[in-house]
C-alpha cells in the first residue's frame, strides 16, 4: 500500500542561529477542522514556522477509499 506521504520540513533556515537547523515538529493547537504543527530549532528552540493539517487531508483519504462517489470534492483550488 502506498503511503501518502506530505510534505515534512527536516531543516528550516534559523536566523538566530544563521543556518539550516533541524527541527523537530510539536503539535501545537488541535482545532475540529486542523490541527497546527509548530517547528522548533533543535538547537535554540526558535519557532521556525508552522504546518496546518487541514482536514482535507483526512477528507482525501475518505474520498480516495469511497471513489465510488460520483461527487467530486472541492478542495479549495
Ligand atoms: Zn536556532
Amino acid at each position: 500500500m502506498k503511503q501518502f506521504e506530505t510534505l515534512r520540513a527536516s531543516s528550516l533556515y534559523c536566523q538566530k542561529c544563521a543556518t539550516a537547523m533541524p527541527v523537530r515538529e510539536k503539535l501545537l493547537l488541535v482545532l475540529p477542522d486542523k490541527e497546527i504543527h509548530d517547528y522548533l530549532c533543535t538547537g535554540c528552540a526558535s519557532s521556525l514556522g508552522q504546518r496546518e493539517v487541514t482536514a482535507g487531508a483526512r477528507v482525501l483519504a475518505r474520498a480516495m477509499a469511497s471513489s465510488r462517489s460520483a461527487a467530486q470534492p472541492s478542495f479549495g483550488i
